[in-house]
């Protein structure tokens, strides 16, 4: 199968100072942040807005070692990822690894808002971390 994602679910912006983001973005986008969530695994507090179909997703880190406050560290505020919504997660990770990409999660995990997702490394898709995710499936619950 070939990798055909359904659209860019989300963005992900890495931020200092998450409170000063939102009320930034609430500003910018017009709309409220509807939801607020610490995702423990990749110590990080995410804060969502929706923009049509697509959602704007703040990161701030929960600890100095963590993921984002390294990127932060290196490469300043700014964005952090690009989300794309696919069809079959594992079917498409598969298919990313035979293509050549790296991945960084062999396996889907649990992300933000209960989603399945997987990273691929930056290094192998032009400097731009991507992630894949997907929905849960309902037999699935989290
Ligand atoms: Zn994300």
């Amino acid at each position: 199968m070939q990798i055909k994602p359904t659209h860019i679910e989300h963005i992900g912006i890495a931020v200092r100072d998450l409170d000063q983001a939102i009320s930034l973005y609430e500003k910018l986008l017009g709309t409220p942040c509807y939801a607020i969530e610490e995702v423990p695994d990749q110590k990080v507090r995410t804060a969502f807005f929706k923009v049509g179909e697509t959602k704007i997703e703040l990161l701030a880190s929960t600890a100095e070692d963590g993921p984002v406050a390294k990127f932060i560290e290196k490469r300043g505020e700014g964005i952090h990822h690009v989300a794309y919504a696919v069809e079959g997660l594992p079917s498409a990770l598969k298919a990313a690894e035979r293509e050549g990409m790296q991945l960084i999660d062999k396996e889907p995990r649990r992300g933000a808002e209960g989603m399945q997702i997987a990273f691929l490394h930056p290094r192998s898709t032009l400097g731009v971390l991507t992630e894949f995710c997907e929905e849960p499936r309902t037999e699935n619950p989290s």
